[in-house]
């Protein structure tokens, strides 16, 4: 497939802002040059759009194997594609989950056949999650894995952990770490606050997951390993990974779109749209997790993409599963409530969907330049619509952000040079 794009405008790697076609073969970018002649598959007109690297969101859940009812790899992948994100790490809390070399090459195998963008899977940290015995991280490297974790469980141990982080550095791979030490979990459903107060429910305190980064980036250290932190929430967790970098501990951390969004302060009622874990905290963390973005405490953006059906979001603030979808409203969201209130510049947000996570992780995407993957959205900044649930390609709707009205709506996605998503068509 050969495209060109004509007419884009874009900010290249080096911050200089340009007007020009973008030539696209074989999956690669190969010229970048005004007015440019050739013949090609197809010509696409990018005038009054702005085009982007294509996001990269290292934390989603897209449940196959095992939750096939919320989300598979091919839902999952469109509606990455939709949201503008053509590279996506999978969360490995799966049923059977990615432990073995067996069990990846299976995982890899079912991501070629039905994946729409790049898909790099997470392995776990231990066999089936348990916290009880290592997984064999060679291996799992070998076939595969892109980091480890645990997501979705804390790893209890300090032990553990410390051996952990001492065999990932030995591979030179990440330890991705949910935060959350059991002990202090209480059985909530929501933050331990104000809200949990006034509907009577138990909450789980922020200490839940500060305690453990700063365990974490302590063994971190002693084991000389690359740590990084998923949705961090509270102002506690920002101000110890503030301290571990000045430290110069080899940390870095993600934030959901929502807990940028959104405090206790906003749920309206009993509404499981709002029960994600870890929860909406205080209003004072949402202003700390903002501070500690744009002072780059906080590396980048993670949606945690998080489907679950109707029925089981419909049980109530108590018994329904923890988690909301991410991936289709992430951009629109931001673009609107952060750049367009001049909280973030566009810049900002971009780099915190591309160049960053690229950077943390090391990975070759995130950027426009000839020779780089064509991985390319093309973005309307001015057109004005209502986020419905209805429209998400995900089989998750599950979002407390149906109806908000929103600027900044993919048009196109391009992944590896190939049309993966575009408006008007599900797929092209
Ligand atoms: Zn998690």
């Amino acid at each position: 497939m050969k495209l060109l794009i004509q007419n884009a405008y874009y900010t290249a790697s080096n911050g200089e802002k340009i007007h020009s076609d973008i030539l696209v073969e074989n999956g690669v970018i190969t010229k970048i040059e005004e007015n440019i002649i050739e013949t090609v598959d197809r010509k696409i007109d990018a005038a009054g759009l702005l085009v982007t690297p294509g996001f990269i969101d290292l934390h989603v859940h897209l449940r196959e194997p095992g939750g096939e009812k919320k989300e598979t790899i091919a839902t999952g992948t469109l509606a990455a594609a939709k949201g503008g994100f053509t590279t996506i790490a999978a969360m490995p809390n799966t049923r059977p989950v990615p432990d073995s070399k067996e069990q990846m090459e299976w995982l890899q195998q079912r991501i070629q056949e039905t994946g729409s963008v790049r898909v790099l899977p997470y392995a776990s940290i231990t066999t089936r999650q348990l916290g009880q015995e290592l997984t064999d991280f060679a291996a799992l490297k070998e076939a595969g894995a892109f980091a480890f974790t645990d997501d979705g469980v804390g790893v209890q141990s300090a032990d553990m952990m410390l051996q952990a982080m001492k065999k990932a550095a030995e591979v030179n791979m990440a330890i991705v770490a949910h935060c959350e030490e059991n002990t202090l979990i209480h059985k909530g459903s929501v933050h331990e606050g104000e809200f949990s107060k006034n509907n009577g429910l138990n909450g789980i305190p922020s200490v839940c997951e500060s305690v453990q980064i700063a365990r974490d980036v302590l063994l971190a250290e002693a084991a000389s390993c690359h740590y990084h932190v998923c949705h961090i929430s509270t102002k506690e967790s920002v101000r110890v990974v503030r301290d571990a970098k000045r430290a110069g501990i080899q940390v870095t951390a993600e934030v959901t779109p929502h807990h940028l969004l959104l405090s206790q302060d906003d749920i309206p009622g009993l509404d499981a749209n709002y029960k994600m874990n870890p929860p909406l905290r205080d209003a004072s963390d949402r202003e700390a997790l903002i501070e500690g973005l744009l002072d780059g405490t906080i590396d980048f953006i993670a949606t945690d993409h998080a489907p679950h059906t109707a029925e089981e979001k419909s049980e109530g603030m108590v018994a329904a599963p923890f988690g909301i979808v991410g991936l289709e409203t992430a951009f629109p969201l931001l673009y609107t409530n952060f750049v367009l209130k001049n909280i973030i510049t566009l810049e900002q947000l971009i780099e915190f969907l591309t160049k960053k996570p690229a950077e943390a992780f090391g990975l070759p995407y995130g950027k426009i330049e000839v020779g780089a993957p064509a991985d390319l959205v093309l973005l309307n900044l001015t057109e004005e619509q209502d986020i419905n649930p209805e429209e998400f390609l995900s089989k998750g709707k599950n979002t407390p952000f149906g109806g908000w009205a929103c600027k900044g709506w993919p048009v196109m996605t391009i992944a590896e040079g190939n049309i993966v998503w575009e408006k008007g068509c599900v797929t092209a």
